[in-house]
């Protein structure tokens, strides 16, 4: 295995290939940024390290005594240490590096504190909040790793930024060159994706590379777009299924980053070029494992189990977070995922969790298969 899969990968929203093109372009200040976002390969794995200790659980199921005095009618002077179980809450903590790129940076909005004057800060504390609602209201589980993990972010990282990532440990948001990108907060499920390689890496532990790096691609897109639905109340039929709608200026030919509906026709543009996702496995892009490729093609050939998602949740209709969400969740979060798994092995995980959670004969399992038929993976 190359060392650089050995700590967590560093998921950015943007693929290389984007900031590649920019970072020949005419303009030299898109192309300055494009370079210096491209070129933060920091020591990744020992700032990693040092965020791990600072990263906070909530101590779970203590009440405070006086609450718990109070209830049962005795003299609230008393301290008595009781145990309960809280109700789940998020525990978010939004931090500044006002234009460095030194993690996590200054810490200026903590759970429950009022909005600042900085938007920001409080998109990036509001999506936080948003991807913690789906994965409590819809699933159950209590943040990342099921056990109440303290969601942490930062904001305005180095100068004009041309992306968001999550790093193993934390979300880290750009504020876009302003001249192609927008500040990278402003998407709520471009925040569920980067959120949701937290989940995944918690969960099954997707390989980011080749068909398994883009099947962890995927993951983040499908709960991505779930976050986006269920913030907005959005069904399967009323959902745009776009990725990173907004993230765009005027400038660019294109809705967005990606479409989970029609993969290859989010944008066309000058300097851009074109949205190279395939949304079948026929057209499945065969490149090179590495960096300089993308790993393998996992922001690109992620389109096909994005499109099955998409027809597999349509099929169902109404809220997709409801029953193809919990499918896909079901499988992402199901004990013993090989790591290496590919679209064929995690289709027939989805198939196997739609059928212990509808039954064999159920219009769920059906629309499943179909799905990863419609896109060549199941025949
Ligand atoms: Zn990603």
């Amino acid at each position: 295995m190359p060392p650089a899969l050995l700590s967590p990968p560093r998921c950015t929203i943007l693929p290389p290939y984007l900031l590649r093109r920019l970072s020949v372009h005419d303009d030299p200040h898109v192309a300055d940024v494009a370079r210096r976002t491209m070129g933060h390969d920091q020591p990744w794995r020992e700032r990693r390290m040092v965020i791990a200790e600072r990263t906070q659980r909530r101590p779970r199921g203590l009440v405070p005594p006086d609450l718990e005095v109070r209830a049962k009618g005795l003299d609230p002077g008393r301290r008595i240490q009781v145990t309960a179980t809280l109700p789940a809450a998020p525990e978010r903590l939004i931090h500044d590096t006002e234009h460095s790129t030194f993690l996590p940076g200054r810490l200026v909005r903590t759970e429950g504190a009022d909005p600042v004057d900085d938007p920001a800060v409080n998109e990036a504390y509001d999506g936080l909040g948003a991807t913690w609602q789906l994965l409590w209201a819809a699933y159950g589980r209590d943040s990342l790793d099921g056990k109440g993990l303290a969601l942490t972010a930062s904001v305005h990282f180095d100068r004009d930024y041309d992306n968001a990532f999550w790093d193993g440990t934390q979300m880290v948001f750009g504020d876009g060159d302003g001249v192609y990108f927008d500040g990278f907060t402003s998407c709520i499920d471009v925040i569920g994706h980067e959120l949701s390689h937290g989940l995944t890496q918690y969960t099954a532990g997707l390989t980011y590379v080749a068909q398994t790096g883009a099947l962890n691609e995927s993951v983040s897109d499908v709960f991505g777009i779930l976050v986006k639905q269920l913030h907005a109340g959005e069904t399967a039929h009323t959902s745009d299924w776009l990725i990173g709608k907004g993230l765009f200026t005027d400038r660019v030919n294109g809705i967005a980053l990606r479409s989970m509906k029609e993969p290859g026709t989010a944008y066309d543009d000058h300097a851009l070029g074109r949205d190279p996702q395939p949304g079948h496995v026929d057209d499945y892009v065969e490149v090179p494992h590495d960096a300089e490729h993308d790993n393998g093609g996992v922001h690109t050939n992620s389109g096909i189990p994005n499109r099955a998602f998409y027809l597999a949740a349509c099929a169902m209709g109404g809220n997709a977070w409801e029953r193809a969400g919990q499918v896909w969740f079901d499988a992402v979060t199901a004990k013993g995922v090989p790591k290496d798994v590919d679209f064929a092995g995690f289709a027939a995980l989805t198939v196997a969790a739609a059928n212990k959670r509808f039954g064999a004969t159920s219009a769920e399992v059906a629309a499943v298969e179909n799905g990863w038929a419609g896109v060549g993976v199941l025949r």
